[in-house]
């Protein structure tokens, strides 16, 4: 008979998101006429409609898909020039940052490509992640086969956490166990945190001492506002050698139904073979996405692409605002309550400490339960996440004021 993947069934029964629906559509069909009033503040998916420049754009690729001189069939795997330039010029070097165009790798979502990554890596390295940490990074390991068995807390033998709490402004400290591959997400979801310079430099000579690679997800960059916080890796000196850094359309442009997003592996990057020798990870990673993916559509990368125009960067700076206007308020009317608010000011997420005598979970009921609303339980992104809850800033402005009215009028 035909074997599975066993590291799969290490893999707990509930992702965090199938559990949160589970509970809201139990709660739905218990109490129907609260369920229309239910607000999901929970799952970290945009609301607001495509910017125009993006949707002009997309427009237009299809009519090209119309004529035979301009119809695009299987495009570069790798993505096309127009919007790998595009990238490379407006994300990185008209900010100072040395990133070119053929280091960067569209695709369809970095959900995909920072769990696809591990597949250049061998087996036998140290993972080490953030706790809290977006799920998606200890899923992968599992199934990659990176990690032993889950323990009662839901966390995972074989790798190394790294707590993130207010005492450490949630970037992690230079563990003392020895780490290979590092994950770091700034701004972070779900905390919101954002990480300094000086704190990207430690990890960067850590990596670069260590022989580390740091996969650095920047997913969030253009929630960015306050000046001198970095937006890239290849901000600090030294990460060309150590990062790969992983970006999206997602949340910078409404793109969670369109999907585009890019990673960038430097040409000079290297880890080792089993024999020691050192062995750049562009060739494998080009290999990997040539033999196994065939390239994002040619409509979706020319609506990224005009992200990068005047016109598309103004609305894209208008959604952006939009979203952080909401985490303002939502931050806001937490504090009001006297609750404990962390990040959603570079952030599109708000990291609140539950009210004493409440864990995570049982806020979370408390929350849908009273205020019909529903949120993200903190301890669902790791065991140094209890006694949180996320809030999420992906709504209207309609609905998170009335989030904010039912925090100050029902909550009680
Ligand atoms: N990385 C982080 C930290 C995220 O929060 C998300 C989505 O929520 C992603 C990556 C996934 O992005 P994409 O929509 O490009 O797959």
């Amino acid at each position: 008979m035909a074997r599975v993947n066993d590291h799969y069934l290490k893999l707990r029964a509930g992702y965090l998101f199938p559990e949160i629906a589970r509970r809201v559509s139990s709660f739905s069909q218990e109490n129907p006429e609260a369920a229309n009033r239910l607000i999901r503040c929970g799952i970290g998916d945009v609301t607001e409609p495509l910017p125009l420049a993006c949707r002009e754009a997309m427009h237009a690729a299809v009519d090209d898909l119309g004529a035979r001189s301009s119809f695009h069939g299987y495009g570069p795997e790798q993505g096309y020039p127009f919007l790998r330039e595009a990238i490379a010029k407006g994300d990185f070097q008209d900010r100072g940052i040395p990133v070119s165009a053929d280091e960067i790798f569209i695709s369809d979502g970095s959900k995909c490509d920072t769990g696809n990554i591990l597949e250049i890596f061998g087996p036998g390295n140290r993972i080490a992640i953030t706790d809290p940490v977006y799920p998606v990074y200890v899923d992968t390991n599992v199934m990659a086969g990176n990690t032993g068995a889950a323990r009662a807390d839901g966390s995972f033998e074989g790798l190394v956490y790294m707590p993130c709490t207010p005492e450490n402004g949630f970037v992690p400290s230079i563990p003392e166990a020895p780490a290979d591959l590092i994950y770091l997400c700034y701004p972070n979801n779900p905390t919101g945190a954002t990480a300094t310079r000086e704190q990207l430099r430690q990890w960067v000579d850590y990596a670069r001492s260590h022989g580390a690679i740091i996969l650095y997800d920047a997913a969030y960059e253009a929630y960015i506002v306050e000046p001198g916080i970095p937006r890239s890796i290849y901000e600090i000196e030294g990460a060309r050698e150590c990062a790969i850094e992983f970006r999206s359309f997602s949340k910078t442009s409404g793109f969670t139904g369109v999907r585009c997003a890019f990673t960038v592996i430097p040409r000079g990057l290297e880890a080792r073979t089993a024999g020691g020798a050192a062995q750049p990870l562009h060739p494998l990673w080009l290999r990997r996405q040539t033999t196994k993916f065939n390239g994002a559509s040619y409509i979706v990368q020319r609506g990224a692409a005009a992200v990068y125009t005047e016109a598309g960067r103004e609305q894209v700076t208008t959604l952006i605002r939009h979203y952080l206007q909401n985490a303002n308020l939502l931050r806001g009317a937490c504090q009001a309550r006297g609750w404990s608010v962390y990040g959603g000011v570079n952030a599109p997420y708000v990291w609140v400490r539950c009210p004493a005598g409440l864990d995570s979970w049982s806020f979370f009921d408390r929350m849908l339960r009273h205020l019909h609303v529903v949120v993200t339980p903190g301890a669902g992104f790791g065991a140094a996440g209890e006694g949180y809850f996320r809030i999420s800033a992906f709504n209207s402005r309609e609905k998170v004021e009335e989030v904010c009215r039912r925090l100050r009028e029902e909550w009680e």
